[in-house]
């Protein structure tokens, strides 16, 4: 067995057992055991050394965060996790590296309900894709296609940490201990709002996690739903670690601009509103009416209350 098939033994029991999993890691394919009258609900992410993270990173944030991003997408969708492939492209064979990083892909998986069921692993400079699928009752998955005129945009948590948590860790933002702490975490180990996107089934009209910025990602809704929206800067929900460590130009542009919150965006038709309140606050993840849909078709506009905001987007860089 060359050192390269030994990898495999990493991750043979990586997440949940899991009872749908008929055929799990070690054969030429998984067979999984679809839930009757659900659909099933497939996504995909890559990162990629030296674009999506340092080098140096902690192997076990890095294990942690491949399973995030994906699940953030299944969440977006109303989806439930189930089951995980992994594509590891990998320079050479560094084993306390592997057993690090398949201890934060584990630990994470197993948070979610997942399990992983396979995958393939090849040389070549460091990469990493996973394969999230996750199933939702038939025909009820939430997509950017819905919002509608008059609707209420929103996002749950807070807005810009990550962002910042990113400037923290080049040396290029100083805070507190405390507030570094906070940033930190929410940049190395962000949670992915699985049972509260289950939630919007029931009331948003459409949904996506932010992972370019709300800049950059509101505007693949506006796209897709033929609308146009605005954004009162005034209502970002940002958190006192952000408000606390820079002025405000840069706090609204970590918010606005910033990557990687894996928050939340969803729109809510005016008449299911008032439920919001009673639906989604068991789950604990705040969540802050920050615009509305309007009819302009695709064009996004900022306000600052009811002045016009003016803000120049640049594209989220992973390594800005
Ligand atoms: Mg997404």
């Amino acid at each position: 067995m060359g050192e390269f098939e030994l990898i495999a033994s990493f991750f043979a029991d990586s997440g949940i057992a899991r009872q749908d999993v008929i055929v799990g890691v070690g054969d030429d394919g998984a067979v999984l055991q679809m839930r009757d009258g659900y659909d099933l609900v497939v996504t995909t992410d890559t990162m990629v050394c030296g674009t999506h993270f340092f080098p140096d990173v902690d192997p076990r944030a890095l294990g942690h965060k491949l399973v995030t991003v994906n699940v953030s997408d299944l969440a977006a969708m109303g989806a439930e996790p189930a089951w995980l492939s992994l594509a590891l492209t990998l320079p050479s064979v560094d084993e306390a590296w592997l057993r690090q990083f398949a201890a934060g892909l584990a630990e994470t998986a197993d948070y979610y309900n997942c399990r992983l069921v396979g995958g393939d692993t090849t040389r070549g400079p460091l990469s990493l894709t996973m394969i999230a699928k996750g199933q939702v009752p038939r025909g009820r998955a939430i997509t950017r296609a819905g919002a509608k005129v008059g609707d209420y945009i929103y996002v749950t948590g807070t807005l810009g940490d990550a962002a910042l948590g990113l400037k923290v860790c080049q040396g290029q933002a100083q805070t507190s201990k405390k507030h570094q702490a906070h940033l930190l975490q929410r940049f190395h180990f962000p949670s992915a709002r699985v049972a509260l996107g289950q939630a919007l089934r029931n009331v948003a009209s459409s949904a996506m996690d932010l992972s370019d910025g709300l800049c950059g990602d509101l505007p693949h809704i506006l796209r897709r739903s033929a609308v146009g929206a605005y954004i009162d800067v005034h209502k970002l929900p940002l958190s006192q670690a952000l408000k606390d460590s820079c002025d405000q130009p840069v706090a609204f542009k970590m918010a606005l601009s910033g990557g990687e919150d894996y928050e939340l965006l969803f729109t809510v038709p005016e008449s299911k509103r008032g439920s919001l309140d009673v639906l989604l606050s068991p789950y604990g993840v705040p969540f802050t009416c920050i615009g509305r849909i309007t009819g302009a078709t695709g064009k996004l506009e900022l306000k600052a209350g009811e002045q016009p905001f003016d803000y120049q987007h640049q594209g989220f860089l992973h390594f800005p």
